[in-house]
């Protein structure tokens, strides 16, 4: 009995020392964002590099580590942020789609980090349903959330505030590492913000940003798909056919400026936030575009200067609302500063998948093509990591879960499905590091039209499978970084198109991906592809 007493008290002493130390553990700031593509961060390097859209985000890429090579493993909202909480692929945590609920009572890195005596905290977009759980402090935007004096659920029920969404998040942010903290315990904060997802409605203070310029245009905006499986040809979210005037861009048709087409949910449209907004906000709102509708109308554009005209519309208010983001990244770091806590407080700059900004002639996100398979991934750990280093390994947003675990030095568990970056982060190069990732998209039919299929990425080489449609898709990156050229059917790389093969097979078997992928039948086919999106939309 007595050697257990003393066991115990062993046992309880070591305990305190442990977390006497573990106040010594760093601070994580999670900024994540919704639908931002690493090719419009100038840091990147993308075609967009002269814009420089987000000048903190690039100052955080010159103070710490860029990820070139970071990929999402299901590019859509929900689906990402699943694959996030648990470090396991959709088809484990069981969120696969935007209509899907997630699991709470699932293993979650925010509930092991709790576990490991860190205090943990949520504001803005959770878009996974349900309360979440897992954090000491949070405020969620219901499902999508809106811009404008948006709701916000919290432990006390729901409630509006006044203001810009972006804004109101790091205000959010900010208080709880001014007041709410618990000065004796690390914090991981997740500061996740709806911008810049459509309807890519920027500040008021942002309006006028890039009015007086032309924005570079993607070589591929007029790519017409000529050698793409039938996917792309089919799909249902390009600038110039399926991206609305007055749904997407806010054009006034001069009908009834708020009506919104029938055929298209209403609520999801930026009239319903516009409807929100006080008079003082609508007044600075028309002024800045009543006169561009004006002379838009005047211009009485068709073709490709349509389209043209679409895509500056879109593509400088996709970089007006990035701007509010980088405001939120500036603010928070200066509170850090201010509270002398950015020596122990690792930011990393996020975004749930990429997107297309007139890249192939579109928007969203959805394929496994590289605008939207990419995710931005910046980590800034003062002391740590080695200031503007870059790796080029391949890393995907299931490694997020067991990195977070490994910094607060908590196990991580064995089914978990990424890999710490930790070593990368010391600038080590492991020879056993992953050489492929893999993917898979399920969302089908639904808006967007973007038909499920899963794929192997390696280095060099890309192949992707539509597999309800049995059709495939292989690309050499390193000679067609455009993805331009299907080289399926071409002779010269049946060894390469064999190896990927194996591998997306080899993936598959390791991930433990048991989801259907058989082709279907004919019919099956041609009947979903004479159903519209928009359609599927409303179930
Ligand atoms: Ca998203």
């Amino acid at each position: 009995m007595n050697k257990i007493i003393n066991m115990i008290t062993v046992a309880s002493i070591f305990v305190g020392l442990v977390s006497s130390k573990a106040d010594d553990r760093p601070n994580i700031v999670f900024l994540f964002t919704d639908d931002h593509a690493p090719h419009a961060i100038s840091a990147y390097d993308g075609w967009l590099k002269k814009v420089r859209a987000t000048p903190t985000i690039d100052k955080l890429a010159a103070e710490g580590m860029l990820f070139v090579n970071s990929f999402c493993t299901n590019s859509i909202c929900g689906p990402s942020r699943g694959v996030i909480q648990t470090g396991k692929h959709s088809h484990k945590n069981g969120f696969m789609n935007n209509g899907n609920t997630f699991d709470w009572n699932q293993q979650t890195f925010p509930k092991l980090l709790q576990k490991a005596g860190y205090q943990t905290a949520i504001f803005g977009k959770s878009h996974l349903r349900g309360h979440p759980r897992g954090y000491d402090k949070w405020a969620v935007l219901p499902g999508q959330g809106l811009y404008y004096n948006p709701d916000f659920i919290t432990p006390e029920g729901t409630i509006t505030i006044e203001g810009y969404c972006t804004d109101l998040v790091t205000d959010m942010a900010v208080d709880f590492l001014k007041e709410d903290r618990d000065e004796d315990e690390p914090f991981m904060l997740m500061v996740q913000h709806k911008a810049p997802h459509r309807n890519w409605m920027p500040a008021l203070r942002h309006l006028d940003l890039y009015d007086n310029i032309v924005l570079p245009e993607p070589d591929t905006l007029f790519d017409n798909w000529s050698d793409n499986a039938s996917a792309a040809p089919n799909q249902e979210l390009e600038i110039d056919r399926h991206m609305h005037l007055n749904f997407d861009l806010f054009v006034d048709l001069d009908k009834d400026f708020f009506d919104p087409t029938p055929d298209l949910p209403a609520d999801r449209s930026a009239w319903r936030n516009m409807k929100r907004m006080t008079d003082e906000q609508m007044k600075i709102w028309r002024a800045a575009y009543a006169p561009r509708d004006a002379a838009f109308h005047a211009a009485k554009l068709k073709g490709k200067d349509l389209v043209r005209w679409k895509y500056q519309r879109y593509a400088k208010n996709y970089l007006r609302s990035l701007r509010g983001v980088d405001d939120s990244l500036e603010r928070l770091q200066a509170t850090l500063t201010q509270l002398g806590l950015d020596d122990n407080t690792i930011v990393i700059y996020s975004s749930d998948q990429g997107f297309y900004i007139g890249d192939h002639g579109w928007y969203d996100k959805r394929w496994m093509y590289e605008e939207s398979l990419k995710m931005p991934f910046i980590v800034k750990w003062l002391g740590a990591v080695k200031p503007a280093s870059r790796t080029n390994l391949m890393i995907q947003n299931i490694d997020y879960a067991p990195t977070f675990l490994d910094i607060a030095g908590a196990d991580i568990p064995d089914d978990m499905q990424g890999v710490s970056l930790l070593p990368l982060l010391k600038g080590e190069r492991p020879s056993d590091w992953r050489k492929s990732i893999y993917y898979h998209y399920y969302e089908y039919p639904s808006v967007h039209m973007i038909p499920r299929h899963n794929g192997v990425r390696t280095n060099r080489y890309k192949l992707m499978h539509f597999y309800e449609f049995d059709e495939w898709e292989f690309y050499d990156l390193k000679e067609d970084p455009d993805e331009l050229h299907n080289l399926y059917n071409d002779p010269d790389y049946t060894s390469q198109i064999k190896r990927h093969e194996r591998e997306l097979n080899r993936l598959v078997a390791y991930y433990e991906d048991d989801s259907d992928t058989s082709a279907k039948p004919m019919e099956w086919r041609i009947e979903v592809r004479q159903k519209r999106g928009w359609e599927n939309m409303k179930r």
